[in-house]
């Protein structure tokens, strides 16, 4: 046998059994078996190699005595993607008080309430952005066969979410915004989620272009605390849907265009606008909003023309956010003129969101953020990011 190799596991010889998943599965067992034994092995190695040279540092929790002998292993069983895992904790006794504890626990990262690893916590809290938290928790013991409660990884991702800090550098200094209501609270018709995010395009992708995105804000309930991160941040240029007045919040703001020409949609219909003839007007309207030139003069004409045709919702609508209009003509710095870059997530929002249960503000709040987290903000949108995380 040449060094380096390895015997077939004796199983795959017999008759009938020599099939690549039968291989495959015997060798995962091997595996797993001796990886197991591997890891309690250098976990026990480990606090050996640490008691010796941290004597005379550890300190007894009941008396800071520094007097202190070993005293056996305990033993403790940890939760991993790879199955359970029994490891043996080192005991030490205080020659001063007598008490018997385990020193090394925090160091190693075992604190007596730890019955998980991190890995592990974090593949449930992958699964529960995208799934309900009882399916996550199901697909967590199919894919790995250790078991994670439903409430565990709830708790875990409320933990996780509390802990985010979302980074405040706007790329291309422009900042969409956009909101929708989702299920949630007290109220009939659910609260209003508020998203904020930076984007600029990126490198094209298998042709095609892309766009990078960073979630800044997100949180569930009136708009008073967007517009405070808003101002906080103090962008440049700001994009919004028209749910709230964000006046103040950028220094150039701009109304979404295709939120404009969709909205109006609505008006119509209230201005007893036949369905077949809506088009016509949000056509219009589209060349208009995407005139630089000839726009402002065509959008004020437009305006008065519906008053004179008796459309009074439809006039009000676009005569609001006639200043907020054509922001992006006299500002070229815009990197995008629509919040169209957030449809996407916006889809994702209302599919986690839609279960058909009702949430608690702060319990979708946390789920989103998160979900968004992993969507947008795991890698880097500015290079000088990537250096200095590394
Ligand atoms: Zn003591």
């Amino acid at each position: 046998m040449l060094p380096g190799e390895v015997n077939l596991p004796e199983v795959t010889f017999t008759p009938g059994r020599a099939d690549v998943n039968q291989l495959f599965n015997s060798l995962c067992a091997e595996t797993n078996a001796r990886f197991t034994r591997r890891f309690a092995h250098c976990v026990r190695e480990l606090q050996n190699h640490m008691y010796v040279k941290l004597q005379g540092q550890l300190l007894c929790p009941n008396c800071d005595s520094n007097t202190l002998i070993r005293k056996g292993w305990r033993r403790r069983y940890l939760k991993t993607s790879r199955g359970s895992f029994r490891l043996m904790v080192l005991q030490a006794k205080c020659k001063t008080c007598g008490r018997t504890f385990r020193p090394l626990n925090n160091l190693i990262g075992l604190p007596f309430s730890r019955r998980f690893l991190n890995e592990f916590v974090e593949k449930g809290i992958r699964a529960a952005v995208d799934l309900p938290f009882a399916r996550a928790s199901r697909m967590i013991k199919i894919l790995t066969g250790c078991r994670i409660s439903a409430e565990t990884i709830r708790q875990k991702l409320h933990a996780k979410a509390a802990n985010l800090q979302l980074s405040k550098e706007v790329s291309g200094k422009t900042i969409l915004v956009d909101s929708t209501k989702v299920k949630s609270g007290k109220k009939k018709r659910g609260s209003p989620v508020h998203l904020a995010i930076t984007a600029h395009k990126g490198a094209k992708v298998a042709g095609r272009p892309s766009i990078q995105k960073r979630l800044l804000h997100l949180h569930v309930g009136n708009s008073g605390k967007l517009r405070k991160c808003l101002k906080t941040i103090g962008t440049e240029n700001l994009v919004h849907d028209g749910f709230e007045n964000l006046a103040g919040c950028a220094t150039n703001v701009q109304r979404c265009r295709w939120h404009l020409v969709h909205q109006l949609k609505y008006y119509l219909r209230q201005d007893g606008v036949p369905f077949e003839s809506r088009p016509f007007y949000q056509n219009s309207l589209k060349r208009i909003l995407w005139d630089s030139k000839d726009g402002p003069e065509g959008l004020k004409t437009y305006v008065k023309d519906l008053k004179n045709n008796g459309l009074k919702q439809s006039a009000k609508h676009l005569s609001n956010a006639q200043h907020e209009a054509f922001t992006w003509a006299n500002h070229p710095g815009f990197s995008f003129t629509t919040t169209s870059p957030l449809e996407r997530e916006m889809r994702e929002l209302n599919r986690r969101a839609d279960i058909g249960v009702r949430w608690t503000d702060k319990g979708i709040e946390s789920v989103l953020k998160v979900l968004f987290y992993y969507r947008m903000n795991q890698q880097s949108v500015n290079p000088k990011e990537i250096t200095q995380s590394r």
